[in-house]
């Protein structure tokens, strides 16, 4: 399948009523970056920002988390009804199956983000708990990277993964989706595109949205 995720944190927010709409349209996900300045060089948004993002939509919402203290803000996610949480493996490794055993208990999935560097090997103790997990072919942080090409060949080995051990997760790419990508992304097994800076460096939302569909469906198996 071919699922299309939208980085939120590259919207235009003086355009965001506007854009908000268009988004919901096309959208199967809202991809929300939270960052604290600490785990990675950034800060991004906020969880009041998903708070606010919930009153607008049914949708699926991910909060990919890229904190030092993930844990401590479970409650709080939980509350606003996100749909799937996504975490750095290195920010769980102390209490991961409380974890998973809260966000389930709260019907919410669990997601993994792997770094460039970051092994698949990670999820092994827990991978039939995972239900999707993120390649990421940037390094986390900013929006707009060029693609890290060793990056890549790691959804291939997510994917292998996932069928040696007979595993359900989706594989997700985060970073760097764009129409020189978009190919590779799809045949070494992406199921979720999240569409960032390609999707919004457009003026037409719309139709930027129409174009990355059809280019994105018109891939070959
Ligand atoms: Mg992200």
């Amino acid at each position: 399948m071919k699922y299309f995720a939208t980085s939120m944190m590259c919207v235009d927010y003086f355009d965001l009523a506007n854009q908000i709409k268009i988004i919901e349209k096309h959208t199967d996900y809202y991809h929300i970056d939270i960052m604290d300045a600490h785990f990675v060089p950034n800060l991004a948004l906020s969880f009041d920002f998903i708070k606010q993002l919930r009153k607008h939509t049914t949708k699926p919402i991910d909060a990919h988390l890229m904190m030092t203290n993930p844990v401590d803000y479970l409650d709080l996610l939980i509350e606003m009804k996100v749909d799937f949480i996504s975490f750095h493996p290195q920010t769980i490794e102390k209490n991961v199956f409380q974890i998973i055993n809260k966000l389930k208990a709260n019907n919410i999935k669990f997601g993994i983000v792997l770094s460039p560097f970051a092994d698949i090997e990670a999820i092994k103790y827990y991978q039939e708990h995972v239900d999707k997990v993120t390649v990421m072919t940037v390094e986390p942080g900013f929006a707009g990277q060029s693609v890290i090409k060793e990056a890549i060949g790691k959804i291939k080995q997510v994917k292998d993964y996932r069928s040696l051990n007979q595993l359900n997760f989706l594989i997700e790419v985060d970073g760097s989706n764009n129409f020189s990508t978009f190919s590779d992304y799809y045949k070494f097994g992406a199921d979720i595109f999240i569409l960032g800076s390609t999707l919004f460096k457009e003026k037409d939302l719309d139709k930027q949205y129409q174009k990355i569909k059809e280019f994105i469906g018109n891939i070959n198996d």
